[in-house]
């Protein structure tokens, strides 16, 4: 080809910036690339999933930054694909196409009552006190002023950091840069009790020890092991010969014993329970969960035995869920896109210039670098149909053709660093390092100044 090689990766989260980074990081093949987001700011899941107080996580956003000022690399905000350009357009203006749009939505637990008032996914939780433009400011503001106790089902890390949030002192989190009507909102939290709800055992558990034992740390918040930590069964037993599992065990075990422990809030862990109804008439009032006993495979047998924990709220955090984009295969038992080490397969037959990388690829699993591996494979697979004979082109290769469809509605790279400009400022006048902008229309505003 006597042009660089034009990609378009879809979604701007660790995944999409890996593989910007890796397409323009050999010398081999020349290749300019459009990240493209249908967001106003890049980064995806490192912007509105990691929790503002793990700020160490979150600095990854200086490294995927970096990647935005590559030779070669362009930034393409706030245009969604699907509506504001089409996967047809897509394909007409680029010879390859890497999808990396992550997995985005709840999945659902399917008992009666998950519908209530109060019953509330855990993507939605995280996305308003990250400040997702999807989310209005008062979206969780009655559940915190009227919740005394609320559920948390699910021990992953997302559960973790759920429960973190809701059971921290003001002045542990208000340093973050959530926006400043999460922090006011979370200062006038009433939520004293949360309960977290395993379906199987301690060491069955998909939280990372690091994440668990913050928990312990609180300063207003104590943990007690309300029922079902022992993990002496034979399949426990067996889980606990990894070390991982064995370190969450120990911090389990030792909470168990711990006494004395005069703090005024209390996070309460319950594991082998499987949520079967979430009560209430208007709004959650309880939720029923079945004492389960775990098969010689480590899976949760219901025993028919059944109670009631008494909580004002439910906050669901069983996984993430991907969903299909129009014109692409989708495999909707898994809820990936189908394919080979990256590349996207129907039928099991490749379609010509179509890859993905991430959650998408793989499901909603490991932590950040995971998906540098990741995204690393398929830009391998994509680099090598590139330099092999009969590799489809584009039909109208041009940028200024893109820049003609999305506009002036597009966010570029200048737009984002006013957006980091603005947010930066806005911190600094409350002695912070940054304050999200939350809104659209503000995140628009910034860009454009
Ligand atoms: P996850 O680790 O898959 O945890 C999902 C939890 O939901 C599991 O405990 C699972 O239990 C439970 N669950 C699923 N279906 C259920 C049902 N019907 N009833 C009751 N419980 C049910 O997912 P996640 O917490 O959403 O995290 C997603 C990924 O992001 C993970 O790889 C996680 O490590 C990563 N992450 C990392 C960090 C960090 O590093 N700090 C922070 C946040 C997220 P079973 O095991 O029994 O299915």
């Amino acid at each position: 080809m006597d042009r660089p090689v034009r990609v378009a990766i879809v979604g701007s989260g660790p995944s999409g910036m890996y593989a910007a980074d890796a397409l323009t990081s050999q010398d081999d093949i020349a290749v300019s690339v459009d990240i493209i987001d249908r967001l106003p700011s890049p980064f995806g899941l490192v912007r509105y999933g990691v929790a503002p107080d793990h700020v160490s996580i979150r600095s990854v956003r200086d490294t995927l930054d970096k990647v935005l000022d590559k030779p070669g690399v362009r930034f393409i905000g706030n245009v969604e694909v699907g509506s504001d350009l089409t996967l047809g357009q897509l394909r007409e203006f680029y010879d390859a196409i890497i999808l990396t749009y992550g997995a985005s939505r709840d999945r659902a637990l399917g008992i009666p009552g998950e519908d209530l008032p109060g019953s509330i996914a855990a993507t939605d939780f995280v996305n308003w006190y990250t400040g997702h433009p999807d989310m209005p400011p008062d979206a969780f503001v009655d559940v915190l002023q009227q919740s005394r106790s609320i559920a948390v089902i699910g021990v992953g890390n997302v559960a973790v950091d759920v429960t973190r949030v809701l059971a921290k002192a003001p002045s542990e989190i208000d340093w973050t840069d959530m926006p400043q009507h999460v922090l006011d909102a979370l200062r006038e939290s009433v939520v004293t009790d949360v309960h977290v709800i395993g379906r199987r055992g301690p060491a069955q558990a998909t939280w990372t020890t690091k994440e668990l034992r913050e928990l312990g740390e609180l300063e207003q918040t104590r943990v007690i092991v309300a029922e079902g930590g022992d993990a002496t069964d034979p399949a426990s037993r067996q889980a606990a010969t990894d070390k991982a599992v064995a370190r969450n065990v120990a911090v389990i075990d030792e909470w168990a014993q711990r006494q004395d422990d005069s703090r005024s809030h209390t996070i309460h862990l319950h594991f082998r329970c499987r949520p079967v109804e979430i009560l209430g008439a208007s709004r959650v009032e309880g939720l029923v969960v079945e004492r389960t006993e775990l098969d010689e495979d480590g899976q949760a047998q219901g025993t028919g035995e059944t109670h009631v924990i008494a909580v004002d709220a439910v906050i669901r955090s069983v996984g993430y869920r991907g969903t299909a984009l129009e014109g692409v295969p989708f495999d909707e038992r898994r809820n990936v896109i189908p394919n080979i080490d990256g590349r996207v397969v129907d039928n099991g037959v490749a379609v010509p210039g179509l890859y993905v990388a991430g959650w998408i690829k793989r499901g909603p699993t490991g932590i950040i670098g995971t998906n540098k591996k990741d995204a690393v494979q398929t830009v391998a697979c994509l680099l090598e149909d590139a330099a092999a004979p009969g590799f489809r082109t584009a039909t109208n290769p041009s940028e200024a053709a893109v820049d003609a469809i999305v506009g002036a509605a597009a966010v570029n790279e200048s737009g984002w660093r006013r957006i980091d400009a603005a947010e930066r400022a806005l911190g600094a006048t409350r002695g912070r390092d940054r304050t999200t902008l939350w809104s659209r229309d503000d995140l628009l505003a910034a860009a454009r100044s």
